[in-house]
């Protein structure tokens, strides 16, 4: 009997990919990923920022993190992971910005350790043979420095890293495929078949163009993101039970910079891979302050190829309503939320000019987008096999049907770990992190 995915964002892609790598499928126990959308990586796991973090997790994730954080390094070490998906280890920084700025009394000194004068602004320090720049003060000419501003370090590279996400679901994709993962795009779940016992034997989907097929299959992943609840209740309408999931949308943005040609190399913090590969990318926090009414992330990063770019995102909207396709978000972006974030990204990595507090807009642009956070109350993923007596009257045999959702803000950073905990509970062994606390039900 085959397992069969739905949803093929980064959760159903990793899970996917371990999975194949512990039992590659074969003819008769196939691995399907099936899709609503018409193109994969148009949600959450193509346009978020890659931040990666080893311990930020509350004790119930904290296992969870450390395994994935693991797995994000290894995988980056053995399949190239820098170049093929901009993995690299960051440096995390927090910046406030004193509304009062420096000629606030007692408050100058402070200041000016980011603070630099009008000219020095501008002023970029390379550093010899690597094309690095970086401030006078020494922190990365990325980051414009901020009137009043103070840059604190949060974490180092040992405990945080970066990726392009999208890249990387690119990469899982593609090992799926080598294993002989069936991927079905424009196609949707509408119901289960069972068994003269009543067990499931499989799933009716019905594709974009109206056709009906069946997939046999004994066990079943939800790793639809924030349209998890809704493909559970489509899969089992007599269920009472209600997946305690819901859509949190955000606003990003990603452009190239004249500052940031080329990630920081740090010889005495090299981590993984040799030579040029040793780089290192940069986060940065903000409080909101007089340039922005929220609280944005910017993080310098990254891409394929040894491309640089910057993402920054920070705006939220828990009003809008999930549509139907993932890929029908582009056309709800509100193009008043993208100009803010523009404003925040230009304050934030603009060119400084002597005597001006607001920077210059010298940044060309990459992507924009929206997407879903599939967020819970708890804070905390979903993670296990549902309990038969929750699916209404479907009876499991020896498969099952398993949740992977609600990874919230932090759900590439936890992807692989949740694929490698969901690949082995559907092969039945002791999963690799402790996950009891983040079960179903
Ligand atoms: C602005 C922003 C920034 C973020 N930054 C970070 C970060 O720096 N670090 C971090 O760790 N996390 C970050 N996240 C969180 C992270 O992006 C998400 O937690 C993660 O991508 C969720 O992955 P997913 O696979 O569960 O869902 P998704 O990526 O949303 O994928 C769900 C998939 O399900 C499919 N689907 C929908 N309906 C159906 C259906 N009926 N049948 C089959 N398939 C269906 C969709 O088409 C989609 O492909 C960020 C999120 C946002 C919004």
């Amino acid at each position: 009997m085959g397992t069969v995915i739905l949803g093929g964002g980064i959760i159903g892609l990793a899970t996917a990919y371990y999975l194949s790598l512990a039992k590659p499928p074969t003819e008769f126990e196939p691995l399907h990923i099936v899709d609503s959308s018409p193109t994969l990586l148009t949600s959450a796991s193509g346009l978020a920022g890659g931040f990666l973090a080893s311990n930020w997790f509350s004790p119930a994730v904290s296992s969870l993190g450390a395994l994935s954080f693991r797995l994000h390094r290894e995988l980056a070490e053995n399949h190239n992971g820098p170049h093929r998906w901009g993995y690299a280890p960051s440096h995390v920084y927090s910046l406030s910005v004193d509304e009062r700025g420096v000629s606030r009394a007692g408050k100058k000194e402070k200041a000016d350790a980011w603070l630099q004068e009008g000219t020095s602004r501008a002023q970029l320090v390379q550093t010899e043979g690597k094309g690095v720049m970086l401030n006078d003060d020494g922190t990365p000419a990325v980051f414009t420095p901020q009137e009043g501003g103070t840059l604190e370090t949060i974490a180092s590279p040992d405990e945080c890293a970066q990726i392009e996400p999208k890249e990387l679901c690119e990469f899982l994709l593609e090992e799926c495929k080598k294993y002989g993962v069936k991927v079905h795009l424009s196609t949707k779940a509408e119901g289960v078949e069972t068994d003269n016992n009543g067990a499931l034997k499989g799933l009716k989907l019905k594709s974009s163009d109206n056709n009906d097929h069946f997939l046999e299959c004994d066990k079943v992943v939800v790793s639809a993101g924030a349209w998890t609840p809704r493909v559970f209740k489509s899969l089992f309408p007599k269920s009472a039970t209600r997946i305690p999931v819901s859509p949190l949308a955000g606003y990003s943005l990603a452009v190239k910079s004249p500052r940031y040609t080329t990630p920081f190399v740090d010889a005495e913090k090299r981590q993984i891979g040799g030579g040029e590969d040793n780089w290192l990318c940069y986060a940065i926090y903000c409080a909101p302050g007089r340039h922005f009414a929220y609280a944005p992330e910017a993080y310098a990063r990254l891409a394929r190829n040894g491309e640089t770019e910057i993402w920054v995102g920070g705006i939220n909207d828990s009003t809008l309503p999930l549509p139907e396709l993932a890929v029908s978000v582009k056309d709800m972006i509100d193009p008043e939320s993208i100009n803010d974030l523009r404003k925040t990204i230009v304050q934030l990595t603009g060119l400084a000019k002597e005597g001006d507090d607001l920077h210059h807009d010298d940044l060309e642009l990459v992507r924009e987008g929206l997407c879903f956070r599939p967020v819970t109350h708890k804070g905390t993923p979903l993670i296990g096999k549902v309990p038969e007596k929750n699916l209404g009257s479907i009876k499991v045999g020896n498969g099952g049907v398993w949740i992977a959702s609600g990874h919230g803000p932090w759900g590439i950073s936890l992807s692989l770990g949740t694929g490698l905990v969901v690949s082995e509970m559907l092969l039945g062994k002791k999963p690799s992190a402790d996950v009891r606390a983040l079960g179903i039900i």
